[in-house]
């Protein structure tokens, strides 16, 4: 690497139509919520998930927020959300006036533990959100197992899993409905952006018109119920089908950073622990995802401080939501998913790292745990 450069954590990468596709959009003046990249971009994404209906969305959370409300989740029901994610899972749980209640993660995969999960049903409960961690996918058959058995809906947040699969099969036509992010960082972008996939027709209708205020299919400006301006532009959708065209390229270049740091890092397994990928999965590797073993001297913050200093960006591992001040729970332990977030940390894990650039990044790592 050469000296002053900085290596950020994320970074989007456009090797596709992307520019040629947003001037269209430009010349034509479709640059709003109609034009032909949100319908071409729905089609493909569907395709790319082999689910029936894809719905452009214009974010993550409101994707999330729409596949809850599709399945009927409002005021008093409950639904099992990790504590170990990204906030947008929970707080689109409590945009529909529903409780997350939080279960914690296994070690290896930072997943939902499938097995505590039993101890947290309710009356109440109503829907498990499988939040495909990092990329890792969530244990499916478990959570299927056990939604079949209660009754309960699967909502995966499949956020940051384009392109992960699970017993051959991708994520987002993997549980009831699914939502996806197109936010910067995500393994395909939009700038911003989401899409919501689901096999089952008629929640696919109903979120078609949740998401363009509630407005009646048959009649213009007649509003009979509550509803949200969630569409996505004709540009961001110019941006994601371009995107999605060249999808193999960006889930690939991800594979090929993962077997960088793992060829790099692979002397250092006393000390850090590398992203698990059981057997039966494809790992999207949104993140790569090292843990700092107990034995090890350094606190996880001064570690990052010490990686900084090299011009190398992390991240910590999320905080747990039930340690947040809006979901505080001081009764609560998760004593796994609160041992991860005090010593997981994110690499640098995007489509355009060099393996010089991983080479540099293992070196650093190495040079810190040698002190
Ligand atoms: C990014 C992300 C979201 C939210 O997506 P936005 O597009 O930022 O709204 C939801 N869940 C997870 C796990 C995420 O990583």
């Amino acid at each position: 690497m050469a000296q002053g450069k900085r290596i950020s954590v994320a970074a989007p990468m456009f090797c596709g139509k992307e520019v040629e596709y947003v001037q269209e959009c430009l010349q034509t003046t479709w640059i709003s919520s109609n034009g032909r990249f949100i319908s071409a971009f729905e089609e493909s994404f569907a395709t790319f998930c082999g689910a029936s209906h894809a719905i452009a969305c214009n974010s993550g959370t409101s994707a999330l927020h729409l596949a809850l409300l599709g399945v009927g989740i409002g005021p008093g029901d409950e639904v099992i959300v990790p504590t170990l994610t990204y906030v947008a899972s929970a707080n689109a749980v409590r945009y529909c006036g529903a409780t997350p209640v939080f279960v914690d993660c296994e070690p290896l995969t930072m997943n939902l533990n499938v097995e505590l999960i039993a101890d947290r049903l309710t009356r109440r409960t109503k829907a498990i959100m499988a939040v495909h961690l990092y990329g890792h996918p969530a244990e499916m058959d478990g959570l299927s197992k056990l939604a079949r058995d209660h009754n309960l809906y699967v909502i995966e947040d499949a956020a940051e899993a384009h392109g992960a699969r699970y017993r051959g099969r991708a994520a987002g036509a993997l549980g009831h409905v699914a939502a996806f992010s197109f936010f910067g960082n995500k393994i395909l972008t939009t700038g911003e952006g989401g899409m919501l996939t689901t096999s089952d027709p008629d929640l696919a209708s109903r979120v078609r018109i949740l998401r363009g205020q509630g407005v009646d299919p048959e009649r213009r400006y007649w509003f009979p119920i509550l509803g949200y301006n969630y569409r996505m532009t004709n540009i961001a959708a110019a941006i994601g089908l371009a995107q999605l065209e060249r999808a193999q390229d960006h889930i690939r270049a991800r594979h090929v950073v993962r077997e960088w740091y793992d060829k790099y890092l692979a002397g250092l397994s006393p000390l850090i622990r590398l992203p698990h990928e059981a057997e039966h999965v494809r790992h999207a590797f949104w993140s790569y995802v090292i843990i700092l073993e107990d034995h090890v001297p350094w606190s996880r913050d001064a570690f990052m401080e010490q990686l900084d200093q090299c011009g190398i960006e992390t991240r910590p591992v999320f905080h747990p939501l039930h340690t947040l001040p809006f979901y505080r729970q001081p009764q609560e332990s998760f004593p796994v998913a609160e041992h991860l977030a005090q010593r997981g940390i994110s690499l640098p894990s995007h489509a355009l790292l060099t393996e010089e650039d991983v080479e540099y990044i293992a070196g650093c790592i190495t040079n810190v745990l040698d002190q």
